[in-house]
């Protein structure tokens, strides 16, 4: 499956932990990443993660985009809902893809849990 893993700034320890977790689970498939998330869960799990723009540089558009045409299967995507994003347009416009597209979609790190386990249950 195609994996996308995005956490804002304040989120982004939390996704670590989880990619930490469920590394077994998450190497079996093809993850991509918004740049600095993706950076940071690469050096510290060795995972491999193909890594887009920063995300307030368009890296949500450009994970939207793979939304669009219909590539991607999972979105773990840790929101801070206590800061205001500068490229909060973006985000709204990612989370709208998922529903417009039924992608399952996990915003915090609980739901992520819970989709990580369904998956390495075989549940998708
Ligand atoms: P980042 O982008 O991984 O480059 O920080 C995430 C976001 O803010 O959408």
């Amino acid at each position: 499956m195609k994996i996308a893993l995005i956490a804002h700034d304040k989120k982004k320890q939390e996704l670590l932990e989880i990619a930490k977790n469920y590394k077994d689970i998450l190497s079996e498939h093809e993850l991509f990443a918004t740049g600095t998330t993706g950076t940071l869960i690469m050096g510290e799990t060795k995972l491999d993660i193909f890594r887009y723009k920063s995300g307030p540089e368009g890296g949500d558009q450009q994970i939207g985009a793979m939304l669009a045409n219909g590539e991607l299967d999972l979105i773990i995507f840790l929101r801070d809902p206590l800061t205001a994003q500068p490229h909060e347009p973006d985000v709204s416009a990612l989370l709208r893809l998922c529903d417009v597209q039924k992608i399952p979609l996990a915003t915090n790190a609980s739901s992520a849990r819970i989709m990580l386990e369904a998956l390495k249950n075989n549940m998708f």
